[in-house]
């Protein structure tokens, strides 16, 4: 009988990611612990409370397709689900699934470290507790470690902050309050428009406008549900092989190909449409080609001048950038918003914040007094959850100090000198470019399977070779720098995080090629990984064919 600190697998995060990841590997005969910092399970569900907090993948695909008891007992209300009922559904997929006697809530993982004398990893939690497992597998997230707010005097401030990815769980009731909301990305849109009726007065402190696309949500009616769930199991083969991880057709034409006037009205089809790939959705050529993406800009912009009644505000909310190259928000009345006599516009390119002071916020030229602040500021992204715990693997080397210029991976699953250590939707992989349900499903499974076949084959340890990840970090770059996506300032970059390695570590060609890629390395005997059995010394398999 193995101790209690014994375990084949530890699951790092009680997610999407990590909940899935625990009822495969259950399934399939390991001893598995999951470790959870928050209270509960969720994720960034969990954190990501603030008010109008939804998401911008259809309800329909965004959800487990393993179970068909989840699959047949659920049901969505929304095209977009809200918060609380994702994260009401992950809490019922952990009960259903009878996931949590297998989690540890509240636990924060310190460091994992892998001892090559027992082929098994250390991880050490930070109520002092030290477990072991042959394998370890990082569900942490790709947004989930936040931005913290640096701007000086925030410690003085006499009223209320908060970070929308750190939102409390209790209500904050910001009735007849003065608000200002710092950030204008994905979380900074959506409570905006979400609190701005009910606050005495808004600052909206923008420095750089986004591209945002209606949503045009509505409510599943009975019809639209047995419909849509008869082809479900197509619909997610789909969305599997697809760009984006979603089931949308993939467009036909470029734009540079076809008549100002056809552009248009496949433009507006996407807008009466919504959703995140309105307009990116429109034609092939609109990540590679600056012609193309300057008509999306341009209808973009027109619809913003189309909404918002005063054209200075108009013009100040218009992104310049080329559309699509920094996450794209979808909002339901975004603009519309600064049409309201309580909300105000505030562009800290013309008017800098100088500081926090007891009452407010000072600006070059004058204070904005407000009761609560909210800093919808972002993540360390991609790798900022990985490096709040101290990785070490083979020799010592720490995973911080070798992805000191940027993270290098194979397939953004594993990283050579790091054996048997998992990430789930890491860098390299397409991750935060797609559906993250569909990629963590796929990245679940087949951490799965290659555990499967370590042990139905004899080995006890995989390990990403140095020159396989390296040529797949040079075909993700080659990827990427025939893009559009280099050209602009963001956080798919690390360009939100003073002294972060820019690079871009997302593979741009979609889940469809990347499904594939996987595939054939599988098919190939795990070409590019080394599979050892360190304890029972036998013949070392290394493909690198
Ligand atoms: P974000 O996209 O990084 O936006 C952060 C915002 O804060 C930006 O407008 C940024 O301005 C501003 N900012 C950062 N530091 C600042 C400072 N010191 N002073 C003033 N402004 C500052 O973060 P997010 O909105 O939390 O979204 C992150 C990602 O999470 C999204 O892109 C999306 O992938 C995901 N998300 C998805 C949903 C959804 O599904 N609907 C919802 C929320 C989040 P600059 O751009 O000028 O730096």
């Amino acid at each position: 009988m193995a101790a209690d600190t014994d375990f084949d697998v530890i699951v790092i995060g009680a997610g999407f990611a990590g909940l899935h990841q625990l009822h495969r590997l259950r399934r399939d005969g390991w001893r598995v612990l999951v470790l959870e910092k928050a209270p509960a399970v969720g994720g960034t569900w969990y954190w990501n409370r603030y008010p109008g907090a939804r998401c911008d993948i259809e309800s329909f695909d965004y959800q487990f397709s393993f179970s068909s008891e989840l699959l047949d007992e659920w049901k969505w209300s929304e095209r977009y689900a809200a918060g609380p009922e994702i994260l009401a559904y992950l809490e019922f997929a952990a009960e259903r699934l009878d996931l949590k006697r297998d989690i540890h809530l509240n636990t924060i993982v310190v460091s994992t470290a892998y001892d090559e004398s027992q082929n098994s990893w250390a991880v050490t939690t930070d109520d002092g507790r030290m477990l072991h497992a042959t394998f370890v597998v990082m569900g942490v997230g790709n947004l989930s470690a936040i931005k913290q707010p640096d701007i000086p005097g925030l410690g003085d401030f006499g009223g209320q902050w908060f970070h929308t990815a750190a939102w409390p769980p209790d209500p904050v009731d910001l009735t007849g309050k003065r608000v200002a909301v710092i950030g204008t990305g994905s979380s900074g849109i959506q409570t905006i428009t979400t609190i701005a009726p009910a606050v005495s007065r808004l600052y909206v402190l923008q420095r750089t406008p986004n591209y945002s696309m209606p949503a045009q949500n509505h409510v599943v009616s009975e019809q639209e549900w047995l419909e849509v769930m008869s082809g479900w199991p197509e619909r997610r083969r789909l969305c599997e092989w697809s760009d984006a991880g979603t089931p949308l057709p993939p467009a036909t034409r470029a734009a540079v190909d076809v008549s100002s006037a056809d552009r248009d009205a496949e433009y507006e089809a996407g807008w009466q449409r919504g959703g995140i790939s309105a307009l990116s959705g429109a034609f092939t050529d609109m990540f590679v080609s600056e012609e193309s993406n300057a008509y999306a800009q341009e209808f973009a912009r027109r619809k913003i001048r189309e909404i918002v009644t005063d054209p200075e505000v108009a013009d100040r909310l218009s992104p310049r950038h080329h559309i699509g190259t920094r996450r794209t928000c979808v909002d339901t009345g975004y603009f519309e918003t600064f049409n309201r006599a309580n909300v105000e516009l505030v562009d800290l390119l013309s008017e800098p914040i100088s500081r926090i002071t007891p009452q407010g916020i000072e600006l070059a030229g004058r204070e904005l007094v407000v009761d609560v602040i909210i800093f919808a500021i972002g993540f360390d992204a991609i790798t900022g959850a990985l490096d709040q715990i101290r990785i070490t693997g083979r020799g010592g080397l720490e995973l911080k100090q070798k992805w000191a210029e940027g993270p290098v991976s194979l397939l953004g699953l594993q990283t050579a000198d790091f054996p048997n250590l998992f990430f789930i939707t890491g860098p390299g992989s397409p991750s935060v470019l797609s559906n993250m349900v569909v990629s963590i499903e796929q990245h679940v499974d087949w951490i799965a399977d290659a555990l499967s076949y370590l042990r139905s084959s004899g080995f006890a340890c995989i390990e990403a070779t140095p020159s396989a990840e390296a040529a797949w970090m040079e075909h993700v770059t080659a990827l990427v720098n025939a893009t559009l996506y280099p050209r602009a300032d963001s956080w798919y970059l690390g360009m939100n995080i003073p002294g972060k390695p820019q690079v871009f570590t997302v593979y741009v060609a979609g889940c469809g090629p990347y499904r594939s890629e996987c595939e054939q390395v599988v098919a190939a005997g795990y070409r590019g990984f080394s599979l050892t059995n360190p304890l029972e010394p036998r013949e070392a398999r290394t493909n690198e064919q």
